[in-house]
């Protein structure tokens, strides 16, 4: 397992110089890195490469020991997202759906419009008027903006507080860190970019107003419990303690992806279960942005109906990807079905052209975890017994299609 191991990490590594996007973090020898960075080798020999290694893993035994069989399954679903990749980009071309089981394990459900609509009907109560829904709701939101000023004294307030609830349930490596970084012209809103040794790079996109909502949104998803402490458990439980060096490359359009958001987006609900979000923003965040902290039970009671658009994104996406709808059309759908601004639809459909189905990671990602986590927990469970099956997911290879 070691050796196919090791040559998937290089196969990786070298599909990384077909496809800029693809290697999301590497941390094991820099050598393999500098031997992949010296030639570039044709997709078509990467793609025999990738049959091999599976035609390879395929002929390894299946192990007694739970962990040693999770790992095999999930090195060999990885290989086949990486062959997948390399298909796309050799002209392959998947439906939405078909690309995203490729990729990610997994099929996002297709939803009418009507079930969007019932939940916009229930919005439109909130904000009785004339004109757009959208635009009422975007009035609304506007008094909820962190000046810019302020953006960075709530992030770090917000992450203060994410990290001190991880570590109440969580041992993370004591040498564990992140440095934050704001940025301008990127398709996405933050981005957590895992250096190894237990650090992040975390970088917050600023082109758009950043409403109250986001810092401890992004403070959870790409730092504590999410993305950060997700790649610390990884490499101090994997890498470190047992040496699997598959887990020091992360291929971004591949199952493990799935895990990495919808662990990020869950991990906010263990964080801040139930009124604890509302009261941590009443307390730290409201104040550290000079935003009416009064306000705060109003604004996550209609956050908490928007949320119910959250899969209107996919639509968008599916209907954009698969032909059906061109890019003004995906912008004007997003602006309908998911509430966002003319600016933030359109950011969304550079999403959709960077990134694909990756959309549905986010979402269909954080509902199956969710599933996991309370069927192993008991939907009643203690905080406690909820961080327990939380981490060990965290600290574990499972696959998006044994999360069901
Ligand atoms: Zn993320």
């Amino acid at each position: 397992m070691n050796q196919i191991a090791e040559r998937y990490v290089k196969l990786v590594l070298a599909l990384g110089r077909h496809d800029a996007d693809y290697v999301d973090a590497y941390y094991g020898p820099p050598e393999w890195k500098q031997e992949a960075g010296r030639a570039s080798v044709p997709l078509d020999e990467l793609g025999q490469r990738g049959r091999a290694l599976l035609d390879a893993i395929g002929k390894v035994p299946v192990p007694a020991v739970e962990l040693d069989r999770l790992r095999r399954t999930y090195l060999e679903r990885q290989l086949s997202a990486v062959g997948a990749r390399i298909r796309m980009l050799t002209g392959e071309r998947l439906t939405f759906d078909e690309e995203s089981k490729a990729l990610y394990d997994a099929v996002a459900p297709t939803l009418p419009e009507s079930h969007f609509q019932s939940i916009l009907d229930q919005l439109e109560k909130a904000f009785p008027g004339s004109g757009p829904l959208a635009a009422r709701y975007d009035q609304f939101r506007s008094r909820f903006v962190i000046p810019r000023a302020k953006v960075d004294g709530v992030f770090k307030a917000a992450i203060q507080g994410c990290r001190e609830r991880t570590l109440a349930h969580v041992r993370l490596p004591e040498s564990e860190q992140f440095t934050i970084e704001y940025v301008t012209d990127k398709s996405w809103s933050g981005y957590n970019w895992y250096q190894g040794n237990f650090r992040s790079l975390i970088q917050v996109n600023t082109d758009l107003p950043i409403y109250v909502d986001r810092a401890v949104d992004l403070a959870c998803h790409e730092g504590y419990p999410g993305h950060h402490v997700y790649n610390a458990l990884l490499e101090k439980h994997l890498v470190r303690d047992r040496g699997w060096i598959e887990f020091s490359v992360y291929p971004l359009f591949s199952p493990q992806s799935l895990i990495a958001e919808g662990t990020a987006n869950y991990g906010i609900e263990v964080a801040f279960p139930g009124p604890a979000r509302v009261a941590f923003e009443k307390a730290v965040v409201f104040p550290a942005a000079g935003l009416d902290a009064s306000q705060a039970g109003e604004y996550y009671r209609v956050q908490g109906l928007v949320d119910g658009l959250a899969y209107a994104g996919n639509e968008a996406a599916r209907r954009y990807l698969n032909g059906q709808i061109d890019r003004a059309a995906a912008a004007a759908w997003l602006q309908r079905f998911a509430l966002m601004p003319k600016d933030r639809a359109e950011q969304r459909v550079r999403f959709f052209d960077q990134y694909r189905s990756y959309v549905i990671n986010y979402n269909l990602g954080k509902d199956l975890v969710r599933r996991f986590v309370e069927a192993r927990a008991g939907a009643t469970a203690s905080e406690a017994r909820r961080w327990e099956e939380f981490e060990k997911l965290l600290s574990s290879p499972r696959l998006p299609s044994t999360l069901q």
